[in-house]
């Protein structure tokens, strides 16, 4: 059970963690709090854009779209490997998953199979989307998987979490494949060598 951290120590962060952050518009102040909770954070949910172009793909992730406004996530995690911050606060990435997960992420434990949607994860999760095709053919460069691995290890830093408060969007709601070109199990394994 943790309060989110405020956007300074989130900038603050992600910085320390020796990442390239972009700071774009009023990202502080561009969520959907005004559409439901934000908080208590429990983890840190990684996802793929199905996307091609940064600009594009940050554009996209900051303003949404007419079924699904924006923000799309916090921060976005672009093939260069620079985050770039699009919102702050509740943000339409997560949408609705399975509690026995949420339950395995607070616990940080083994997860189970995702098999309901009915608990709310914008609420509870930190949101990274990253710029890929999510074909399985997009490559994802290792300044991006880097990139990945440093901004969860930030996040789990400031709250005292281990790599097991990482998951993959996959792991939370049933029919969903991202992100998809590596492994969620390969991603942790990089998360705790670094928290070490
Ligand atoms: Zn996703």
């Amino acid at each position: 059970m943790a309060s989110p951290m405020s956007a300074s120590s989130f900038l603050k962060a992600l910085k320390a963690e020796g990442l390239t952050v972009v700071e774009v518009g009023d990202w502080r102040d561009h969520n959907r709090n005004h559409k439901g909770p934000w908080g208590p954070v429990h983890g840190v949910m990684i996802h793929h854009t199905v996307t091609e172009g940064s600009e594009r793909t940050v554009d996209i992730c900051r303003k949404g779209h007419e079924d699904l406004p924006g923000p799309l996530c916090h921060g976005v995690v672009t093939k260069d490997g620079t985050v770039h911050l699009v919102g702050y606060g509740r943000a339409n990435h997560a949408g609705l998953g399975d509690d026995d997960v949420l339950r395995a992420v607070i616990a940080e434990k083994a997860l189970p199979r995702d098999n309901e949607a009915g608990t709310d994860g914008n609420r509870h999760f930190y949101g990274f989307e990253c710029e890929n095709l999510g074909d399985g053919a997009d490559p994802w460069p290792e300044a991006q998987l880097e990139a990945i691995e440093r901004a969860a290890a930030a996040v789990c830093r400031h709250h005292g979490w281990n790599e097991r408060s990482v998951i993959g969007h996959l792991e939370w709601q049933p029919g969903k494949v991202d992100p998809r070109g590596f492994t969620m199990a390969s991603m942790r394994e990089r998360i705790r060598d670094r928290l070490k």
